[in-house]
């Protein structure tokens, strides 16, 4: 399970500020995701209430802000939005476009406590 991994890298980067900064711990945590990152709700639910607990996280408020994934036309230039990574365009059926978002996975903010 690969949400796993993203779980613990998360917490990596937290412990980082947490010690860079001489703070407790994570008072929040808000994390941006996009709809074609490869991320299951669920999947992270779970593997957040596994790995989060005895880390600098535990505790923590979440927040997940999820992007959704929109592409831009390399046929007409059409932007639209997506929901698997092979979509043709709704307005010429070109199926070549740039993604313009939705495979972000970042953390966009964290509030420390000293
Ligand atoms: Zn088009």
């Amino acid at each position: 399970m690969h949400e796993l991994s993203i779980v613990m890298s998360i917490v990596d980067s937290a412990r980082e500020q947490v010690a860079k900064h001489g703070a407790a711990r994570v008072e929040s945590i808000g994390l941006e995701i996009g709809t074609l990152a490869g991320i299951e709700p669920d999947a992270l639910e779970f593997a957040w209430e596994a790995a989060i607990p005895d880390t600098v996280l535990s505790g923590a408020e979440r927040h997940i802000h999820y992007v959704q994934a929109r592409a831009k036309c390399a046929g007409c230039g059409h932007e639209f939005d997506i929901q698997q990574i092979f979509e043709p365009c709704p307005l010429c059926g070109e199926y070549f476009n740039d993604l313009l978002q939705g495979k972000e996975l970042k953390i966009k903010t964290m509030t420390l406590v000293s």
